[in-house]
């Protein structure tokens, strides 16, 4: 689960890390009123889930309370779009106005669990305010990790020789390796995934203070975090993924693909995933009807599904176990017909009542390919996406 900036720096706040005094706001007289109260010039940010937010328009750096109301009415209300959205935007609702700071360098700093190292690690670098994707690709040098034992924790050496290792002068060394040590215990108390500050600035009266928060929680430890599962906001939540979830699917959308999956059991997604690939296509999502879906339940898949408009064909890989492969294709049907939906359907069904499943695609007047393996999947998708490319 992701959370806001606002709730991210309270967390970050609450485990010492210093942060600008700040406050969220509703609408821009609010924000008025808390540039008021801060003095100064303040900064006037975007609370969407998403990053990049800062070319996007949706980070202002304002001199008195009145631009800093003008600034939250231009953000409040309007659809922020930025590479990490998805290509309509996010509305921002509300905003966070802050102390501005003076920036004399920018730092990346995150606690993160790497599947590869099978540790939590703590990556760190002087190109901060960049997306750190993007150092990986051009200087994939200036990125600094330490692996942290996943019982023992971060040892504090390690966090002292990340701060020695980032160029920090002498006097803030002390206070960065407390700070690491800081953002690890809150990594790890807090069952977070992620807990990221881009940028992490040295100011130019010689602090060192995080400018921005990002924190993303297990899901599955959630229930043992019941003051934080309360941060949950629905109005950020892919209206598609919220869908699947009150139907019981597990859905994921995928940039950039053009062939919607719908599979049960999740180990034959991935298969069918690479099955895509394969055949030349990346995947539109990942959909994982489970083990027993209902046929309104695979209704409901095959609705989400064509609802995406990157999908140029479908591809349904079901193993009739526990769910009956008929009422799978009743399923589909019943919602090809309801929704209009004419894309290529490449169907590889086995197990329970599968030739009855097969036969009532068939007979539907769908334009429906049935394969009989994995490889005769790919290559019925091969031909169905090269037609569509025609
Ligand atoms: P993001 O673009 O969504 O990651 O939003 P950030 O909070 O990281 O802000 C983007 C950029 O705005 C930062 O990298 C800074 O360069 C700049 N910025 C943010 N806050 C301040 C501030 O208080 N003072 C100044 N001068 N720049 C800021
Ligand atoms: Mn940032």
């Amino acid at each position: 689960m992701k959370i806001h900036e606002y709730q991210a720096r309270q967390l970050l706040a609450d485990y010492g890390v210093p942060v600008p005094r700040g406050e969220v706001a509703d609408t821009s007289r609010d924000a008025r009123r808390i540039a008021e109260d801060i003095g100064g010039p303040v900064v006037v940010k975007a609370q969407v889930h998403a990053g990049g937010r800062g070319k996007a328009g949706g980070v202002k750096v304002v001199g008195t309370p009145l631009e800093a109301e003008n600034a939250a009415a231009s953000i409040l209300g309007r659809p922020l779009v930025t590479p990490q959205t998805p290509p309509g935007g996010v509305v921002p609702r509300k905003v966070m106005v802050a102390e501005a700071a003076q920036i004399e360098r920018e730092l990346f700093l995150a606690a993160l669990v790497d599947g590869e190292a099978r540790a939590p690690v703590v990556m760190a670098s002087t190109e901060g305010g960049v997306e750190i994707e993007e150092v990986a690709e051009n200087n994939p040098d200036k990125i600094i990790r330490v692996e942290a034992d996943p019982l023992v924790g971060l040892s504090p050496y390690r966090a002292r020789a990340l701060s020695v290792k980032l160029g920090l002068p002498t006097n803030l060394v002390h206070p960065a390796a407390d700070l690491i040590g800081n953002l690890y215990r809150l990594f790890t108390e807090k069952d977070c995934t992620l807990v990221e500050i881009n940028p992490l600035v040295v100011t130019v009266d010689g602090r060192i203070i995080a400018l921005d928060a990002k924190i993303e929680l297990e899901d599955d430890a959630l229930f043992r975090h019941p003051d934080l599962a309360r941060l949950h906001d629905p109005d950020q939540d892919d209206e598609h993924e919220l869908r699947a979830a009150r139907a019981g699917l597990s859905y994921v959308k995928l940039e950039g693909g053009r062939v919607g999956c719908m599979v049960n059991g999740a180990g034959l997604a991935m298969a069918t995933m690479d099955i895509t690939r394969w055949a030349g296509a990346e995947p539109a999502n990942f959909l994982d009807v489970g083990g027993s879906a209902s046929e309104d339940a695979i209704a409901e898949a095959f609705r989400i599904i064509v609802s995406d408009p990157e999908v140029e064909a479908i591809l349904v890989n079901l193993f009739g176990g526990i769910l009956r492969t008929d009422g799978a294709a009743r399923g589909i049907i019943a919602a090809a017909q309801e929704t209009g939906a004419d894309l290529p359907i490449v169907v590889s069904m086995r197990g329970t009542n599968a030739e009855e499943g097969r036969r009532l695609l068939a007979e539907s007047g769908l334009e429906v390919t049935s394969a009989d393996s994995l490889s005769g999947a790919a290559d019925a998708l091969r031909e169905v996406l090269g037609d569509a490319a025609r």
